[in-house]
């Protein structure tokens, strides 16, 4: 059992054949047993003929055949199972995500293979199973607008904020380190209000906003609804501890990765990719802490304590990642592109 990926080199020394890299998706995969991706019954056999491909097995209830790819992104792949695991990887290490172009440079596949291995990496990273912990205890919420072409390129005006026509990002994230994001359609509070409440465990929490007037209504049936108002330069408030610095760290993740990484994406697979940031920001731990000592202007001691995060190990997110991955097959559209179901 491999508990342990370092690299690239070290996913190729583990896994000296396919059948290596099958296994080990098998005992991911069908951790808690093998069970048919068709109908989920739990009696299947190895089928092993001399015309049969390796892995594959015959349900005894629906008689279909499966292997372990069958109905997950993976399905019906023609790539060797060690490129995805190393796809898998490079998204999964890499802090702002990795592009197309440079997963291909990497892996020695097609520009279009990769960005489609990256996909269906980002279509196992969707919570569609709920599988994610519920946000509790204090929660910021905060929205962004996207995109857009850079200024000194295009040598157009592009307005920031409310109302510029580029997307909007409403992001919630507790003081605990799970976040969400999700691409909406305005700020409205009865377009919020539904998507904040699928994500919040009940309305026991302590709601921290900026002084955007959507949220007033909504702040009302939580227990607790602190605001920061930044058009007065109010950016935390000491006393009640409110401020939305974890929201905007999370936002700033999202625009670090668009700026920096997916120059040119579409907007019809934005969603897709505030997942995987997502995931990245749900998939960490705390690593240690630190004392944190300064003297404001005012001559004031100040101290506070900084927790550091650091990524779960890429197995143990391998697990979660594939735990959830039949029934998410993505199919080829008319146009070679991709269509989900
Ligand atoms: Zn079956």
């Amino acid at each position: 059992m491999i508990t342990e990926l370092k690299s690239i080199p070290d996913i190729w020394k583990r896994m000296p054949s396919e059948t290596h890299a099958r296994r080990f998706l098998e005992g991911i995969i069908w951790s808690s047993g093998r069970f048919c991706p068709h109908c989920g019954s739990v009696s299947s056999t190895a089928l092993r003929g001399r015309t049969c491909r390796p892995g594959l097995y015959q349900c005894r209830d629906c008689r279909l055949q499966f292997t372990v790819t069958t109905h997950t992104p993976m399905h019906s792949t023609k790539l060797d199972l060690r490129l995805w695991i190393c796809a898998m990887f490079l998204v999964l290490t890499s802090s702002k995500g990795i592009s197309s172009v440079v997963m291909a440079r990497l892996l020695g596949v097609n520009q279009k293979t990769a960005w489609k291995m990256g996909h269906a990496i980002r279509e196992m990273m969707d919570d569609r199973n709920g599988d994610l912990l519920p946000l509790e205890g204090i929660v910021e919420v905060d929205e962004a607008y996207v995109g857009g072409a850079p200024k000194s390129l295009s040598g157009a005006y592009n307005p920031r904020g409310k109302g510029c026509g580029k997307p909007m990002v409403f992001v919630a994230a507790s003081r605990d380190g799970q976040a969400r994001a999700k691409v909406v359609s305005d700020d409205q509070r009865v377009t919020l209000e539904p998507v904040l409440a699928a994500w919040i465990v009940s309305d026991d929490i302590t709601l921290m906003t900026d002084g955007s007037t959507s949220y007033l209504g909504i702040g009302a049936t939580m227990e607790e609804h602190h605001r920061v108002i930044h058009s007065q330069h109010e950016y935390a408030n000491p006393e009640t501890g409110a401020h939305v610095n974890t929201a905007e760290a999370v936002i700033a993740q999202v625009q670090r990765a668009l700026v920096g990484v997916y120059h040119n994406l579409g907007r019809k697979h934005l969603q897709r990719y505030l997942d995987e940031i997502v995931w990245r920001w749900n998939h960490r731990e705390p690593f240690r802490e630190m004392v944190k000592q300064w003297t404001t202007k005012a001559g004031v001691d100040r101290e506070r304590t900084i927790t550091i995060w650091k990524p779960i190990p890429v197995v143990d997110q391998l697990r979660v990642l594939l735990r959830g991955a039949v029934g998410k097959q993505m199919r080829r559209s008319k146009d070679f592109g991709l269509c989900w179901p």
